[in-house]
């Protein structure tokens, strides 16, 4: 007999609410299983979100039932419905990007059952020598090696492993060939590696994650290099122990390669990482690693959150006050908040750690609703170098490094030792201009200036990355007097390699566009020889470089003018960071280039105090009502003309709102064009968040009645950290 249910599924569609289909059949699908459904001309695939009779009356049937249990656990079906209600986004939508895109797809939620190629106990411990007269087989262990999840013939190929030496290898027991799906058997020692010995304040903050009982956030503070990484481990290594699966979130993947290899040496557990360099198959395989429990310790960026985890014990999030960490397009989550309420509901401790807390982050701990753990030295004895201001209008015109700077550099390299110098900007120079008339490069689609790309012979904006020839004569009175103005990083390599007799390394994406060139520029910079580097902020986050011992850091000021409120706190998140880099294992030197040596926000950034210029800055922000102490929403609108996109948020801004609730504007972003387009924006503010999310959702309502909807693009932010 089949009986006829009414389901409500949610789709990724950008509507709200979940669509009503008919089932017919007795095995109803449970909540969380996806089905097809068709939808308008489409068919799509959504989960069953419940079954409740509908009053509509003519309901189309379900075409088909994919799975017959939850392809997502409760638990995280309850963070999408979290995060769904928080964000104001569609729940098929927030659902939909939970799933690895082969799910997405309808694929079967199976491991691959290729076979791999591992390397085994024993080759693991043989010794250079042991293979000193035969290369091959040295180069396809050390492969395996950095692979121990093992590699599939293609990925074998692609790395120029011979299959004739892996048929050696495995002859002497050294590798042998698995299917994914056997999994290790789960070794009772969990530990790989000895720990470090603690220092006091290490050996405080491990001991307070590892007592927490059930949910407990903590904010772990420390300067860089206080170890912080050394207390996530030890913190971890009971929870292993019981059996239990640890979330790291990291802020990019591919910078930071030897984080990901400090986890993999300490344990003997399955560590995955998931992140956007992954290929679906590879990602599918990793997050069902997750799901099944066979994967013990999960590294991802910030959409790991979405990881479904058999059997969590902690979660930890690195350099917590990182802007990657929200996501700034379509679901605009914030994976800091979003892995502080996993904790909760799966009860368990959560640990951000950062050098330089974000103020949100600081002012949960301040008042006592986070667990504050402060490292305030280094790990290694090394005290933290100064920063020294240097007042960089006096450079020598056109010139961006100062004669003190480059005599540093010049000691340093003649000493033997590493330098970085840090520039936040890529290409040549920002801005080319006619000397005759006053013309500048500007991007015909955004407002801002080319930036010159001289080795590509191109002027580009970094916006939205149109590209031009560079023009010979001025196309505005003709004359042939075009300048550049300004450095970026290929100008400044060229000047340091005229300066300087060793290697100059320039690490920004258009350097290591090519897979693979910045793990290789890593590892020449590891090996130690005296080399100076060039970068962006690529360099400036979690990297080890035991022989670096002097940073110069040029042009900061931007952030601390910025028009942003949350700029002086970004730059001198960044400042610290960049510094943090310097003199890590010897003594080192940060010589900061400032056109406003005398700013306050500057200076007390550069007296390395943190805790007192946060403190400054949460003053400001509670006098102005801003974040943590105001909250806030942003409407955003973009159109192809002014009038549009300011017409649209008019019309939203009339409604009435509740008590409490402030709304600012519209008015035209502060970057007024980009890419084409113009766009306009709508602030709400509220002390509180539940008249906000209330005002949120009637402007919301209107919005979707409203037919200009259809003209313009709009969304809207939640807890924006971008105002630009
Ligand atoms: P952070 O993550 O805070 O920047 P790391 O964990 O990377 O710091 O540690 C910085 C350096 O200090 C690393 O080389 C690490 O091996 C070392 N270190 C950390 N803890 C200790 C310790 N207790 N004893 C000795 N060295 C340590
Ligand atoms: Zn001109
Ligand atoms: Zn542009």
């Amino acid at each position: 007999m089949s009986a006829t249910t009414t389901l409500q599924i949610a789709l990724p569609v950008p509507l709200p609410g979940c669509f009503d289909y008919l089932y017919q059949g007795t095995a109803v699908p449970p909540r969380g299983a996806r089905v097809k459904v068709p939808f308008g001309r489409r068919t799509l695939i959504g989960l069953v979100h419940g079954s409740e009779p509908s009053t509509y009356p003519k309901l189309k049937p379900v075409q088909a039932v994919i799975d017959d249990a939850p392809i997502l656990p409760d638990e995280l079906y309850q963070l999408c419905e979290r995060a769904a209600r928080y964000y104001h986004h569609p729940l098929g939508e927030v659902l939909n990007y939970a799933l690895p895109t082969l799910l997405r797809q309808g694929g079967e939620a199976q491991a691959s059952q290729e076979k791999r190629w591992r390397i085994t106990d024993r080759g693991f411990h043989v010794s250079d020598e042991q293979v000193s007269r035969a290369p091959r087989q040295r180069q396809a262990l050390q492969t395996l090696r950095e692979h121990p999840k093992g590699l599939t013939g293609a990925m074998l190929t692609a790395l120029e492993v011979p299959a004739a030496t892996l048929a050696s290898l495995r002859d002497k027991g050294w590798a042998e060939q698995i299917l994914l799906d056997d999994a290790p058997a789960i070794p009772r020692e969990v530990l790989a590696q000895a720990p470090l010995p603690a220092n006091p304040q290490q050996h405080q903050a491990i001991h307070a994650i590892q007592d927490a009982q059930g949910f407990q956030p903590f904010l772990l503070d420390g300067v860089t290099g206080s170890g912080k990484t050394e207390v996530y481990l030890q913190a971890m290594a009971p929870v292993l122990a019981a059996g239990k699966q640890v979330l790291v979130l990291v802020p990019e993947i591919g910078l930071t390669p030897q984080t990901v290899q400090r986890f993999r040496q300490r344990f003997s557990v399955p560590v995955v990482t998931l992140h956007s360099g992954l290929g679906d198959r590879e990602r599918l395989d990793n997050w069902l690693a997750a799901r099944d429990g066979k994967a013990r310790i999960l590294i991802g960026t910030r959409s790991a959150i979405f990881t479904p985890l058999a059997n969590p014990g902690l979660i930890i999030v690195d350099e917590a006050h990182d802007t990657s960490l929200k996501q700034q397009d379509g679901l605009r989550f914030h994976a800091r908040d979003l892995a502080t309420w996993r904790a909760q509901q799966c009860d368990i401790p959560v640990v951000l750690g950062s050098a330089t807390p974000a103020l949100e982050s600081l002012q949960l701990a301040r008042e006592g609703r986070f667990h504050w753990l402060k490292l305030s030295k280094r790990a290694t004895d090394q005290g933290r170098p100064p920063i020294e201001t240097l007042d960089a209008t006096l450079a020598p015109p056109g010139q961006p490094l100062l004669p003190q700077s480059l005599q540093a550099l010049k000691q340093c390299v003649s000493e033997g030792r590493q330098a970085l110098v840090f520039i936040n900007r890529r290409g040549y120079a920002p801005m080319i201009l006619c000397q005759d008339c006053g013309w500048q490069a500007e991007c015909q689609r955004c407002d801002s200036f080319l930036t010159w790309h001289r080795s590509e012979g191109s002027l580009r904006c970094h916006h939205c990355d149109s590209r031009q020839r560079v023009p010979t004569r001025c196309p505005k009175c003709g004359s042939s007097h075009i300048q550049e103005a300004g450095s970026g990083t290929e100008k400044l390599t060229e000047l340091l390699e005229q300066a300087l007799p060793v290697p100059v390394i320039r690490i920004d994406r258009d350097a290591t566009r090519r897979k693979g060139s910045l793990d290789a520029h890593l590892a020449r910079i590891q090996k130690g020889e005296p080399a100076v580097l060039v970068g962006t902020q690529m360099l400036a986050k979690g990297h080890h470089f035991p022989r670096l011992s002097l940073v110069v850091i040029l042009d900061m000021d931007a952030g601390f003018l910025s028009a942003d409120f949350r700029g002086p706190e970004q730059a001198a998140q960044l400042l610290l960071q960049v510094a943090g880099r310097s003199g890590r294992e010897d003594h080192g030197r940060v010589l900061l280039q400032t056109r406003h040596p005398d700013h306050q926000l500057l200076q007390l950034a550069a007296s390395g105090d943190y805790p007192a210029l946060a403190s400054a800055l949460l003053e400001e922000r509670k006098l102005a009502a801003l974040p943590p102490f105001g909250h806030l929403a942003l409407f955003r609108c973009e159109a192809m003309n002014l009038g549009k996109a300011m017409e649209f948020l008019q019309q939203l801004s009339g409604i009435p709102l509740p008590p409490g609730v402030q709304l600012l504007g519209p008015v035209p972003a502060p970057m007024e064009k980009r890419a084409g387009r113009y766009r306009t924006q709508l602030l709400l503010q509220s002390d509180r968040r539940a008249p906000l999310h209330q005002a949120i959702e009637a402007l919301l309502e209107t919005a979707r009645s409203l037919p200009q909807a259809r003209q313009c693009r709009w969304h809207l932010d939640v807890d924006p950290i971008d105002m630009l």
